[in-house]
């Protein structure tokens, strides 16, 4: 077995009813956000093969409940730590809960855990410190940004060198402009501080993302506004315009997805049972 670096990670849900994913990588296991219900993450957890026990930290996107309602159960009745930013801690009022430990991680800063480095990045959204994160060991990156109105340059830049990605891809704008949301709901998806698009994930695959990303996860699709197909058509076209092979593309659905392993130098693929799709 290659002893070289390498990553896991698994989504454990994604979408509106709840966001989790767990990262293995140097020695360490992290959740990265906690947004299901306490029945519903250990069950996810037990298919995933993850005693609940064994994860090292509970870090979160932003405080939003898809994001974090299930934070502070869980950390309680294990006994990790939490990391956010501080925005986030204040926004979801952790000062007055009694946590095993808390961490701070702002935009521009790194968290270190065993042989994982945990990087933070602001990203444009209607919530109090929301970041996007590139979690490495020894040089193999995977970027994880969920919830963000758009991609600009400074996400794109740190995830330049990332081998994989975990990206939202939340609507269709057809969708959501003829769908049943109220006119000010679709405003706030739709706005700078609200979601990326089919659209938005497209151009950013053909003109933004690095040369070394060998898979994309499609994540936090909406189940009104979205297909998975049209997310998986619009993100395959961009790969086609660029002239890429050897990215595969996978959608999380609500129930998540498989594991994915990641390595630097093109071998990073699926697990058993993942289908290929490009
Ligand atoms: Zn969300
Ligand atoms: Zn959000």
């Amino acid at each position: 077995m290659s002893r070289r670096p390498r990553l896991r990670f698994r989504v454990l849900g994604s979408g509106s009813t709840g966001n989790a994913t767990i990262v293995e990588g140097g020695g360490v296991r992290v959740l990265v956000d906690a947004g299901l219900g306490p029945r519903q993450l250990r069950e996810r957890l037990a298919s995933a093969d993850v005693d609940p026990a064994s994860v090292d930290l509970v870090l979160l996107s932003h405080e939003h409940g898809d994001h974090a309602r299930g934070a502070t159960a869980f950390v309680a009745k294990w006994g990790m730590p939490l990391a956010s930013t501080r925005g986030t801690w204040q926004a979801a009022g952790f000062g007055a809960e009694e946590l095993p430990g808390y961490e701070t991680i702002e935009p521009g800063g790194e968290l270190r855990l065993g042989g994982l480095v945990v990087r933070a990045v602001a990203v444009p959204h209607d919530a109090a410190g929301p970041v996007a994160f590139v979690l490495s060991v020894g040089g193999v990156s995977l970027g994880h940004a969920t919830d963000l109105g758009h991609l600009g340059p400074r996400l794109a830049q740190a995830f330049r060198g990332c081998h994989a990605l975990l990206l939202e891809s939340n609507y269709d704008p057809a969708m959501l402009r003829d769908g049943p949301y109220p006119w000010a709901l679709k405003e706030r998806i739709l706005g700078p501080l609200g979601h990326l698009s089919n659209g938005d994930v497209g151009r950013y695959i053909e003109r933004g993302m690095g040369e070394d990303c060998r898979h994309v996860v499609l994540a936090h699709l909406s189940q009104k506004n979205n297909h998975p197909e049209l997310a998986l058509l619009e993100a395959e076209e961009a790969l086609r315009r660029r002239g890429s092979c050897g990215v595969s593309l996978t959608v999380a659905t609500a129930e998540g997805a498989g594991w994915f392993t990641v390595r630097a130098g093109g071998e990073n693929r699926p697990e058993a049972g993942q289908l290929r799709l490009f």
